[in-house]
């Protein structure tokens, strides 16, 4: 497929999708959009001039390329089983949700059946690489399917590595999130004693993050916590979502990830307080109170 024939179309317009909508509009790939929130989708047909599909599988049948980007595992189920019956043989569904390596392959398996490929793409580097287009992709699937969509993803993308067959994008992505999780609560733990400490937040933030300490959530979310503000970024009901996935997969292997375990714990009170849509960052809030 040379990059002028692809026809791009996207399902799911939040924080991430719409940013990667805005990408394949500049690289002249995006011709179609749907969102459950009807607004979204009309507010970004606004600003490129693509077509707001009506349904999914109208979407569907306009395009050979769909991307996907939706919250969490049963979603996917369902805007894939909306897309399915106007899903053409030969197109393929590329989705960068992060959901189960068992999810991945069973959207594989359906789309199969109607003669359409599927690659599992989901994406790291948050909504600020989403919209710079910085994103780090990690993929699963056959290599016929993902050079045929390398232009896509390149257009949303810093790096697009091919991790292995379907799932094996979303099994990487699951070692991210934990990755992500212990950072997340190192950073959180280490800032709510520096406020105890009653330290400059300012010199404190530039001197660890100049040393070996340093890492992308003290650098862009180190500030805003402090001040506060958690309204940027990853939702953390998503997050909680991500680190149960990783639980499944630590039964499945017989292993323990007591981070994991410590994480889920945590995000699970912040979604009982109510701060679900708060930015991973509001872990500080319980740091503070701890103990
Ligand atoms: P978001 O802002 O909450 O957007 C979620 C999108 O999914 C919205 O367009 C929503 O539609 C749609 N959706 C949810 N359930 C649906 C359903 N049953 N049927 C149809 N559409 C549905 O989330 P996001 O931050 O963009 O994250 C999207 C995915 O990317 C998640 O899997 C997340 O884990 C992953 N991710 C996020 C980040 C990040 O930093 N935010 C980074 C990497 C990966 P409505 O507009 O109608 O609600």
């Amino acid at each position: 497929m040379m990059v002028e024939q692809i026809k791009a179309g996207i399902v799911g317009l939040g924080a991430m999708g719409a940013a990667m909508a805005m990408h394949l509009a500049d690289a002249g790939l995006l011709r179609a959009v749907w969102n459950r929130t009807r607004s979204k989708a009309d507010a970004l047909a606004t600003d490129t001039g693509v077509a707001v599909a009506d349904e999914p599988a109208q979407l569907a049948a306009t395009c050979n390329v769909i991307l996907t980007c939706v919250s969490a595992d049963q979603d996917l189920l369902d805007v894939i089983g909306r897309l399915l019956p106007g899903v053409k043989p030969g197109s393929v569904v590329v989705d960068t949700s992060t959901v189960s390596p068992a999810t991945a392959r069973q959207v594989s398996a359906s789309l199969l059946e109607v003669g359409a490929g599927f690659v599992d793409a989901p994406v790291s580097g948050g909504v600020e690489g989403a919209r710079k287009g910085t994103l780090s992709v990690m993929v699963g699937g056959d290599s016929t399917n993902i050079s045929r969509i390398r232009p896509v993803l390149e257009a949303i993308s810093a790096s697009v590595t091919h991790m292995g067959p379907v799932g094996s994008g979303q099994a990487t992505k699951a070692v991210n999130q934990v990755m992500i999780a212990g950072i997340a609560e190192a950073v959180c733990e280490a800032l709510a004693l520096a406020e105890k400490l009653n330290l400059p937040s300012e010199r404190l933030l530039a001197v660890v993050g100049a040393g070996a300490a340093g890492s992308w959530f003290l650098d862009h979310r180190g500030q805003t916590m402090l001040k506060n503000r958690f309204d940027v970024g990853f939702k953390l009901s998503l997050l909680l979502k991500d680190l149960q996935i990783c639980q499944v997969l630590a039964q499945d292997l017989d292993i323990s990830m007591p981070t994991v375990e410590a994480a889920i714990r945590d995000y699970r009170a912040l979604v009982e307080m109510g701060d679900g849509d708060h930015d991973i960052s509001g872990l500080i809030r319980l740091k503070r109170d701890a103990g």
